[in-house]
């Protein structure tokens, strides 16, 4: 398995380990960018996020009726679909120093790092909670749950794959724990697989 992968020290602030070829370059993250896309939203309707209904998803799941928390925890696209239609610009990406978020949304992999940082770090701002309860959910019970770490915070996402040998789509997964922040790229396989691998790169540190 090919496994690219970016780890920052919460506390300096400075990328320990790293086997990402060039870490500034954007790449297609997927379903990565739902937080901001959701925060985006929220700040054009006075922080309050819907409840939706699924009737289809990826891989043929029905998620059915939903809000924002299991919608992040199961990355339903239905639900980010119904709240990207329509979204103007929000100025989102420029707060958190990443693209404005939009659907197929490209990112360098340290911007994309430095905005799940900063995004748990406005935990006390309007409309962040529910987005870090989401992020919760998914370590616990939703497409992060590989992870197998108590407390995290995980996203997952799946984009085309951009290696020499094309694959049908790379897993990435972002995950937080409250020493280290990793950003992960598998090539071929889906994100569980990539917050898996997350996992076990960060049980092995001190
Ligand atoms: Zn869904
Ligand atoms: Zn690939």
């Amino acid at each position: 398995m090919i496994v690219f992968f970016l780890l920052m020290d919460l506390q300096t602030g400075a990328i320990v380990r790293s086997n990402w070829p060039d870490a500034s370059k954007p790449v297609p993250t997927g379903s990565l960018v739902k937080p901001f896309l959701a925060l985006a939203y929220a700040q054009r309707h006075g922080f309050e996020y819907p409840v939706l209904d699924c009737r289809r998803c990826w891989s043929g799941r029905v998620h059915g009726r939903l809000g924002i928390e299991q919608a992040l925890a199961h990355s339903c696209n239905s639900y980010f679909t119904q709240l990207a239609n329509g979204l103007a610009p929000s100025g989102i990406g420029a707060r958190f120093g990443v693209p404005e978020p939009v659907e197929n949304w490209h990112a360098a992999p340290t911007a994309v790092l430095k905005a799940y940082i900063e995004l748990a770090a406005r935990s006390g701002e309007p409309g962040v909670a529910p987005i870090l309860e989401g992020l919760r959910r998914s370590a616990r019970e939703g497409t992060g749950k590989g992870i197998a770490l108590d407390g995290a915070l995980v996203k997952t996402g799946t984009a085309s794959c951009r290696h020499a040998k094309r694959a049908p789509g790379d897993g990435y997964a972002v995950a937080l724990t409250r020493r280290h922040a990793i950003l992960v790229q598998v090539h071929s396989r889906p994100g569980a697989v990539a917050a898996a691998e997350a996992g076990r790169l960060l049980a092995g540190l001190p």
